[in-house]
C-alpha cells in the first residue's frame, strides 16, 4: 500500500532577516496561514533562519504555540571543542530545532564542503536527534556532461554513507542552475531526478524508509509553479529560498496556490 507522506514546505532564509525581523516575520506568517485556514496535518511548514535568530524564533513558536516548525541552515560535523565559528548539533537540538539543512550548494561551492563533510554532518545531525535536509543537485555543466540524475544520485549515496534505516531524513533536490535564477526545473525534470533519488533510498535503506522519506524540489519555487511540482508522485514539498522571504508569497506556496 502506498504510504502517505506529509508534505513539507521549507523556507531557507539564507543570510537574511535579523533576530528582530525574524520575530515580526514569523508572527505575520502564522497569522497569514491561520487566516487561510492552513491544514497543518497535511502540510508541515518550516522556516530556516540564520543561527542568531533561532532563539527568538524558538521562544515565539513555543510561547504562542504556533504550529510552524524550524531548523538551522548548517551545523558542525563536530560536537564540541576548538572549532572557532562552528555550531554544534547539540546546541541546535537544545533550541528545539527539528531540522538542519546540510550540503546546500552554497555551502558546497562557497565553503568547499565535500561529499565526505556532508556525510559527517548528516551523521552529526542524527546523533543529536535532528532531521537532516540533505541537499543534492547538479550544476549546468554537470547536466550537460553527465545528464540529469548522475550527480545528485552520487551525492545522495555519499551522504547516506553512515545512515541507518532507523533514521528520519529529508532529501532536497536542488539543481544548482535553478537556484536563485528564476529558471525552475520543469515538474517533469524534477520528478525524473526525484524518482532516481527514491531508488537510491530503496537500495540503501530499504522499501519502508524509501516510501516514507520526503523528497523536496528546490530552485526558483514560487506560488506560480508550486502546484505543478506537488502533482508529481515523488515530490513531497519544496525548499524555497527567495520566495520564502515574502510572507504572502510563502504562505501561498504552503497552500500550493
Ligand atoms: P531559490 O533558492 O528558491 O531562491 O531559488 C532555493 C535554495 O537555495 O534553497
Amino acid at each position: 500500500m502506498a504510504v502517505k507522506r506529509t508534505a513539507l514546505i521549507a523556507g531557507n532564509w539564507k543570510m537574511n532577516l535579523d533576530h528582530l525581523q525574524s520575530i515580526a516575520f514569523v508572527q505575520k506568517l502564522a497569522w497569514s496561514l491561520g487566516d487561510a485556514k492552513h491544514d497543518f496535518t497535511t502540510v508541515d511548514v518550516a522556516v530556516f533562519p540564520p543561527f542568531t535568530d533561532l532563539r527568538s524564533v524558538q521562544t515565539l513558536i513555543s510561547a504562542d504555540k504556533l504550529l510552524l516548525t524550524f531548523g538551522a541552515q548548517d551545523l558542525s560535523e563536530h560536537d564540541s571543542g576548538a572549532y572557532t565559528g562552528e555550531i554544534s548539533g547539540a546546541f541546535l537540538s537544545q533550541l528545539e530545532c527539528r531540522y538542519v539543512i546540510i550540503g546546500h550548494s552554497e555551502r558546497r561551492t562557497l565553503h568547499g564542503e565535500t561529499d565526505e563533510v556532508v556525510a559527517a554532518k548528516v551523521a552529526a545531525a542524527l546523533r543529536h536527534g535532528l532531521t537532516p535536509v540533505i541537499c543534492v543537485g547538479e550544476t549546468a555543466d554537470d547536466l550537460e556532461t553527465h545528464g540529469p540524475s548522475a550527480v545528485p544520485v552520487a551525492q545522495l549515496r555519499a551522504a547516506l554513507e553512515t545512515v541507518t534505516s532507523a533514521a528520519d531524513i529529508v532529501v532536497a533536490y536542488e539543481p544548482v542552475w535553478a537556484i536563485g535564477s528564476g529558471q525552475a526545473a520543469t515538474p517533469q525534470q524534477a520528478e525524473q531526478v526525484a524518482a532516481a533519488l527514491r531508488a537510491v533510498l530503496t537500495e540503501t535503506l530499504g522499501d519502508d524508509v524509501a516510501a516514507k522519506t520526503r523528497i523536496l524540489y528546490g530552485g526558483s519555487v514560487k506560488s506560480g509553479n508550486i502546484a505543478g511540482f506537488m502533482r508529481e508522485p515523488n515530490i513531497d514539498g519544496a525548499l524555497v529560498g527567495g520566495a520564502s522571504l515574502d510572507v504572502a508569497e510563502f504562505s501561498s506556496i504552503a497552500r500550493f496556490e
